[in-house]
């Protein structure tokens, strides 16, 4: 038996799991060499980017107190700006997370009387709450902000018919959901996007267009900032902070509605200049740097996935040949045991916590139970990693993340070997 058989026969992997998916594998060379291309010239936008900024040891260090005059801080505003090709940027420790970044967005640049559309359908789960569609206190419906969604047509394309009728003089702000986030629709390529923030343009110039990018960052050679999104928001816990990354959020956009966002992060009058960054400018600017390879072993790891599981019969989205437009892997089980059993998988093969068991529970923020497997170098990250599935049909697990590609593969095939526990097929 060949070496490498020998060590995943140590962990746990049957030989035929491995001889099933080294074939799988095999077949995935090519598009393989496509992620690495993008992946190439995505390191080369942010190596030019920290060039042209000047990027010096003396950023690699932060501030303590009110933290004015932080060159680190500014160095990395700046960088962040050059990749998505925006004016201005918001990139801090303080920004909690990616619901919160999507909050600080919104409710910086909305006022009261001020209606929000969504022309994508219904907005990740935790944004229900931020916007009022379940009722919550703090929300945007509580300082009298109104929300309207159109909802995609049965293909998943928008359904332009019915967002231009939505579109009215109150209309202020459009939010655009890149990723699928916890549903079974397609996630938008940037080139789909742009057409949809045409149409918007054309229909009432002066939207406020607002990209919810989680997830998205790097896994094309353009972010939808480039296609005229006003204002790209997403967590440095997933793909730009590149698994370095302790905390934070970030804010690409408009100089005036980079503003708005500052004042209302920090305080009116205060804005950018204040907040300390505690010594993560270092992560943040050598996360962002691996942020490109990061994001490639991830997309191996969801095509891998996805080709495995398609052949085994199961509904993947994306299948197992469709272009990517974000790292989430959706594997339809169709029953709560394989997607449990998956998920202790995924667990099984984490370098942190490996011997835990994760089970469903009541998430904060979310409608029905959610099992979650990580086992995380910084909590919660899922940029490594990582796959969550709420209990509801039609069980779905969505998977994404790896820091590298041998740990998402490693990952996946220890969630086959679990998921043939509980399931009838053989391979
Ligand atoms: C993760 C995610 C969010 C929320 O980010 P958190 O960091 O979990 O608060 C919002 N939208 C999408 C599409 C996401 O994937």
């Amino acid at each position: 038996m060949d070496s490498k058989k020998a060590m995943y026969e140590s962990l746990g992997i049957s030989e035929k799991v491995y001889d099933f998916c080294s074939e799988i594998e095999k077949s995935l060379k090519n598009r393989f060499e496509e992620i690495d291309s993008i992946c190439e010239q995505n390191q080369l936008k942010i190596i030019k980017a920290m060039q042209e900024a000047k990027l010096s040891e003396a950023h690699l260090s932060g501030t303590t107190g009110y933290g004015y005059n932080d060159l680190g801080r500014e160095a990395i505003e700046k960088i962040y700006a050059t990749v998505f090709k925006t004016e201005d940027a918001l990139v801090r420790p303080q920004i909690t997370c990616g619901t919160h970044a999507l909050h600080l967005a919104l409710a910086a640049n909305l006022r009261p009387g001020d209606e929000l559309l969504s022309p994508a359908g219904k907005p990740y789960d935790t944004l229900e709450e931020v916007i009022g569609i379940r009722e919550s206190r703090g929300s945007l419906k509580e300082y009298g902000i109104s929300y309207r969604q159109v909802d995609l047509l049965e293909d998943g394309s928008f359904n332009y018919e019915e967002i231009k009728k939505a579109i009215h003089s109150k209309t202020k702000m459009v939010a655009i959901q890149r990723s699928k986030g916890y549903q079974t629709r397609p996630t938008f390529s940037v080139k789909k996007i742009g057409e949809l923030i045409a149409f918007l343009r054309n229909e009432k110039p002066d939207l406020i267009i607002m990209v919810d990018n989680c997830y998205g960052e790097f896994v094309e050679l353009t972010e939808p900032s480039e296609v005229g999104a006003d204002m790209v928001v997403g967590s440095l816990i997933k793909n730009p902070g590149g698994g370095l990354a302790p905390i934070g959020g970030y804010i690409c956009g408009k100089k005036e509605y980079i503003e708005n966002c500052s004042y209302r992060l920090t305080s009116p009058g205060l804005g950018k200049e204040v907040g300390a960054t505690l010594g993560v400018n270092g992560l943040f600017l050598q996360g962002l740097f691996l942020a490109p390879q990061v994001v490639a072993s991830a997309l191996k790891g969801a095509i891998f996935a996805a080709n495995i599981y398609e052949k085994l019969g199961y509904r993947v989205i994306p299948n197992s040949t469709e272009s990517r437009h974000d790292i989430i892997q959706a594997v339809e089980f169709g029953n709560p045991e394989a997607v449990i059993a998956f998920c202790k998988g995924i667990q099984a093969a984490a370098p942190v916590d490996s011997f835990v068991e994760p089970e469903p529970w009541d998430m904060p923020g979310y409608d029905s139970q959610v099992i979650m497997a990580a086992g995380a170098f910084v909590s919660g990250s899922s940029i490594e990693l990582s796959a969550d599935a709420p209990i509801k049909p039609p069980y779905a697990v969505y998977f994404q993340g790896g820091l590298t590609y041998p740990h998402a593969k490693f990952g996946i095939m220890m969630s086959l070997q679990k998921v043939m526990e509980v399931s009838d097929f053989s391979i």
